[in-house]
């Protein structure tokens, strides 16, 4: 599809940047940064004026000029924004909250034109008008050859969900309850279920008609809430799949792209109905936002992201398709730390060594609209150049030099992680948010992260399928027979398994189930759970407590769990204190006269089972927590490449590498030595073109806190043009 790996930034979104100096930007963009790519908003009520009327006149002149220069175009058209002339003509078109308030059409932080959030694509005149938007988009983009594909929609999700007013609650951000997205669910619900009978058996009702089904906006029933996000998810993936089918019946000859903004679970935002494993589905490529600094995330958390990215693409290419620029705002006032040099150098090789196969930025020029104004931009607002910028450019060098070691790299994931989206979409229900399969998660990737090796993140329907040796399950209170029949097998086949409590406490519907684990899964793991507890990070009760005294039973206030094996550890129980009940599995773990880890071993597999929540325990950075897991995983995965300290992670092309070596560190800088595969015996540091030595296949790196190394790797007789 491309030749070129593709390196740019967002360059337009009307009215920004200012149309007198498209050509001063732009050749910037070329010479000073050194950019290929340049992607550029194409706004709905910018280009759509009236019924019949499309005007593509300022991207025209845009693109004209990025054809002089030799930049290539992609083109993001977004429908966030309906012309105001379709609210006139289709009020009941406006998406509804779930307190039944429709949203008028209006400006917005990332809608600097109005027309926000648009209208809903459940209304079918709105869904005809869109077309034939997307249609005259793709003939745009279509007699231009300089344009090299499509972002068909900025970041999926249920619109308005992200719409956050000063005053909202969450009744005010939950979408969409209008009469078109109602009658549209009740129709998926009969489809699923068949007949009412089955619904009501489902969801515990006795409906007698099925004008009876209602979206739900209470909380406090499990199984239509799941319904709910079920249908979203089907109901997005199917929008994804009309924008592809659209722009490319109008142009086929180029890609068609889509890029996620949360990122579950590492983001948690279940009410906004993102599952990304379904939404690349349709698409040619997919991608993913990223700002590091504005989350506060660690490199762990970093390599998390672009982890499941790379896995919901599955086979198809990921890009970072947003990178942070500049510095994101919280609020028009207080905006994140600016990307230094080193954020920039580290974010640009750890999607190299995830497997991106495009960057872009978001965004070249700070923008004079909205909350985003003055934030995000790489460059000063008169276009000279800050120090992060110089970094961008210099990787942009280093990228084009080394494409040939990194283009046809992809990571092999040594370990698989569950993450379906159906347990976040539980936890909503049971919480009003997902934090605590978010933290979970965040800590088991940080184990996973700290052992060296990539993970491929896997849904339910991916369990038949698990080549991985170690099989981690974070957080899954719901597990069908279905999953209970995979694992299994999984196990049996050689597999390890490590779960940890409530695994399957409830079904599909969201009703309780027992034994816990269930359909099975107790034999294979060898225990059953008894009644759990709840412990608690506050240490003390929260109702009716003038004394602030602490709970007076140690269970609740997160006991030591005492390891015996793999290793001598102990760490501290979070969340629930669930004891085990053994059959054939051994403890290896006590809390307070109580089994809560155990070891079994089943087939030709084996299972580790925590009595606790073990993930948010990894989320504390809990030491012996760690040491526990990393343990397991050492004894099962040898990574290519390990660190102590430092994170190496190696692109391996044969007979050279990339070797690029993190320190995660807030505050720390390490020296290591680090061993390579024995056929290579040259090495040169590539930022500062200095030689490094190879002894005995050790090389030794320094690395400052929150930094990265890159050291490409060549054997004797292979030679990348420097002076050996
Ligand atoms: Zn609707």
């Amino acid at each position: 599809m491309n030749d070129i790996f593709v390196y740019g930034a967002q360059y337009f979104r009307p009215p920004n940047p200012c149309c007198s100096r498209h050509w001063f930007h732009l050749r910037n963009i070329r010479d000073n940064l050194g950019f290929n790519t340049v992607k550029l908003w194409v706004m709905w009520n910018a280009c759509h004026p009236f019924p019949e009327t499309f005007n593509f006149e300022e991207l025209e002149e845009i693109v004209e000029i990025c054809k002089e220069l030799g930049l290539n175009v992609l083109l993001q058209t977004v429908l966030e924004n309906a012309p105001y002339w379709m609210e006139r003509e289709f009020p009941d078109a406006r998406y509804v909250n779930a307190r039944g308030q429709a949203q008028e059409l209006s400006g917005n932080g990332n809608t600097p034109t109005g027309g926000h959030p648009g209208l809903c694509f459940d209304h079918p005149s709105v869904r005809e008008h869109g077309t034939a938007f997307l249609r005259s988009c793709g003939e745009f983009g279509r007699r231009h050859p300089c344009v090299i594909g499509y972002d068909c929609w900025n970041e999926p999700h249920i619109e308005p969900v992200w719409n956050d007013n000063f005053w909202a609650n969450l009744g005010d951000k939950l979408f969409c309850y209008c009469p078109f997205s109602t009658e549209k669910f009740r129709d998926w619900v009969r489809n699923k279920y068949g007949t009412l009978e089955n619904v009501n058996q489902s969801w515990a009702r006795y409906f007698t008609e099925w004008e009876d089904v209602r979206t739900p906006f209470r909380c406090g029933t499990y199984s239509d809430w799941l319904d709910w996000y079920r249908f979203w998810f089907d109901n997005l993936k199917e929008q994804q799949a009309w924008r592809y089918a659209t722009l490319k019946k109008a142009d086929p000859d180029r890609f068609v792209m889509s890029h996620a903004g949360g990122v579950p679970p590492f983001l948690p935002r279940v009410e906004a109905g993102i599952n990304n494993y379904s939404l690349p589905e349709p698409v040619d490529m997919w991608g993913c936002s990223f700002a590091p600094r504005f989350q506060n995330w660690r490199t762990s958390e970093c390599a998390g992201v672009l982890d499941i990215t790379r896995s919901c693409a599955k086979d198809k290419p990921f890009w970072v398709a947003e990178m942070a620029g500049g510095s994101g705002h919280y609020s028009g006032l207080s905006r994140c730390p600016l990307p230094r040099p080193k954020d920039i150098r580290t974010w640009n090789w750890l999607s190299i060594a995830s497997g991106a196969k495009g960057i872009m930025y978001w965004c070249y020029l700070s923008e004079i609209t909205t909350g985003e104004a003055p934030g995000f931009g790489l460059v000063k607002f008169d276009g000279s150049l800050t120090p992060r910028a110089r970094e961008a450019a210099s990787i942009g060098k280093l990228l084009k030099r080394y494409a040939h070691v990194f283009n046809d790299y992809q990571p092999q994931p040594q370990a698989a992680i569950l993450f379906d989206p159906d347990n976040s979409n539980l936890t909503f229900a049971q919480e009003d948010n997902d934090v605590f399969g978010s933290e979970t998660h965040i800590g088991w990737y940080w184990a996973v992260w700290n052992a060296d090796i990539h993970a491929r993140y896997l849904r339910f329907s991916d369990l038949a399928h698990v080549t991985e040796k170690v099989l981690i399950v974070p957080a899954c209170q719901i597990v069908t027979e279905q999953v209970a029949v995979h694992l299994r097998r999984y196990v049996e086949g050689g597999g390890t398994l490590i779960v940890e409590n409530h695994f399957g406490l409830f079904s599909e519907h969201g009703m309780q189930q027992t034994p816990v684990p269930p359909f099975g899964l107790a034999e294979v793991c060898g225990l059953e759970e008894d009644e759990s507890e709840s412990t608690f990070d506050s240490e003390k009760p929260f109702l009716f407590n003038p004394l602030e005294e602490p709970y007076s039973q140690a269970v609740h206030r997160c006991p030591t769990v005492l390891m015996t094996e793999p290793v001598d550890a102990e760490f501290r129980a979070r969340t629930f204190v669930t004891p085990l009940l053994l059959t054939t599995a051994r403890s290896i773990g006590e809390c307070l006269g109580n089994s809560l880890a155990a070891h079994n071993r089943f087939g030709r597999g084996e299972t580790y089972y925590f009595g606790t929540c073990l993930g948010r325990s990894l989320f504390h950075r809990d030491e012996g927590a760690g040491s526990i897991i990393g343990a397991i995983l050492s004894q099962k995965i040898k990574p290519t490449v390990k660190g102590k300290n430092l994170r190496p992670r190696l692109i391996d092309a044969g007979k050279e590498a990339l070797l690029c070596v993190f320190n995660d560190s807030r505050s720390e800088a390490y020296t290591e030595s680090i061993a390579v595969p024995d056929i290579f015996h040259q090495a040169i540091d590539i930022r500062t073109e200095k030689r490094v030595s190879v002894r005995e296949s050790v090389v030794k790196v320094t690395v400052d806190c929150e930094d990265v190394v890159v050291l490409y790797l060549w054997e004797k007789k292979c030679f990348n043009g420097l002076n050996q």
